[in-house]
């Protein structure tokens, strides 16, 4: 958990104490000769008063805030940009530490207010419809740049639970229609799975009451499949699962997700149903997510492929029409189309909502996040030279040199 600032241009290794969980805390306090019960009152100040300085944890004594100020902080990554979608939709370009970027989206909704939190400096795995997948693969995101996702949007709206101000003739919260984070989805860049210690730590202060305080249905974590992790999963949370799956058979599903050719879909859903039924409420579904692409996995047949797939998976179906990006040849497909391929799952009898496009204004849409990654694997390096040889050999031909 440590993590180098610069301070006075010295170099400086600190405890970022942003993304340690209560035992975590707990345990660095004691490593420092402090008392254990120091670890709840650090905790309310960082996520219930959206507290960044020590010297102004009031309650606790003069030398342990010293002792805090040199040898901790509490830091989340850093807002490059902000940006608002005429739909209400919002957007941050977040600095990490190594100096890449990722993203993190607000989507407001009627009752409720999702943010989309990134789990991985761009992402190691490549799926054909996804923009993240084309920027290559940094790192891991540390569990303070997870939570100091969530840190930075309550913050952004003034929502941190020692700001509400509530009404003492009715116990109401005055201003209840301000912007509040109510769900948190593990959807933005990355898989988070592959970052499975961090992800925890992240999702169980989101979930924990001395930090957010959020239902376990209202913390998804999204998966494209990595089985071994899901099935560890179970033993350290009980979040909310949705898995990325697209197709409805191996062939198909191995060209748009390629991890399916490691961890077929007979494999991922096997595994996806060990958790959610060993989850203490057994009333949860799991959240199928199934981008439609034009004329790729939206036909009638593989409508029906799928409820012949899912007839005894406990699920609701979310259908995204796909969100076109620069790097990609795929199209969204029509309303008719989206709608036919909706009704073979509603006359099935699935829940199937077509997912509104949010935010696509300011290209925060589902599966169009980018951030800026120092790129290790050059993926992004190849799809453009590809894209240029081809439309370097599209101009050829239009102009008859072929
Ligand atoms: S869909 Fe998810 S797992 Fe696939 S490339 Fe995009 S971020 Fe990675």
């Amino acid at each position: 958990m440590m993590t180098k600032s610069v301070n006075n241009s010295t170099e400086i290794a600190r405890h970022n104490l942003l993304g340690m969980t209560q035992s975590r805390l707990t345990d660095f306090l004691l490593s420092i000769g402090e008392k254990s019960f120091r670890a709840k009152q650090i905790m309310k100040w960082i996520h219930h008063c959206g507290v960044d300085d020590f010297s102004l944890m009031t309650d606790l004594s003069k030398a342990l805030r010293e002792k805090l100020m040199a040898m901790a902080e509490i830091r989340p990554p850093e807002i490059v940009s902000q940006q608002d979608s005429n739909d209400g939709t919002r957007k941050w370009v977040l600095r990490v530490t190594s100096g890449s970027c990722v993203e993190a989206v607000y989507i407001p909704e009627k009752g409720r207010g999702t943010l989309c939190v990134s789990s991985q400096v761009g992402c190691s795995l490549d799926c054909s419809f996804c923009s993240t997948g084309k920027q290559g693969f940094q790192r891991d995101l540390t569990a303070s740049e997870i939570i100091g996702q969530v840190w930075l949007a309550v913050k952004s709206f003034d929502g941190f639970k020692a700001h509400q101000k509530v009404d003492k003739k009715n116990g109401q919260i005055i201003n209840a229609d301000k912007p509040k984070v109510t769900n948190v989805v593990m959807m933005g860049m990355g898989e988070p799975l592959l970052n499975f210690d961090n992800v925890v730590d992240g999702m169980n202060l989101m979930m924990d009451d001395l930090a957010y305080g959020l239902s376990k249905r209202r913390v998804t974590l999204s998966t494209s499949g990595v089985v071994p992790m899901l099935d560890k999963l179970g033993a350290v949370s009980d979040c909310s699962l949705a898995i990325s799956l697209h197709a409805p058979n191996d062939e198909l599903r191995s060209q748009l997700v390629p991890i399916n050719k490691k961890y077929p879909i007979a494999m991922l859903l096997e595994s996806s149903l060990r958790y959610i039924n060993g989850l203490s409420d057994n009333k949860r579904v799991i959240t199928i997510e199934y981008t439609l692409i034009d004329k790729v996995n939206d036909s009638l047949p593989l409508a029906h492929e799928l409820v012949a797939l899912l007839r005894d998976v406990p699920c609701k179906i979310n259908l995204i029409p796909f969100n076109p990006f620069p790097l990609s040849d795929y199209q969204r497909p029509s309303n008719n189309r989206v709608k036919a391929f909706q009704r073979v799952l509603n006359e099935a009898g699935f829940i199937a909502p077509v997912r509104t496009t949010r935010g696509d204004d300011i290209d925060a849409a589902c599966g169009q996040l980018v951030g800026q990654v120092a790129d290790r694997t050059k993926r992004k390096q190849r799809y453009l030279s590809n894209q240029n040889s081809n439309e370097e050999q599209s101009v050829r031909i239009v102009n008859g040199l072929q």
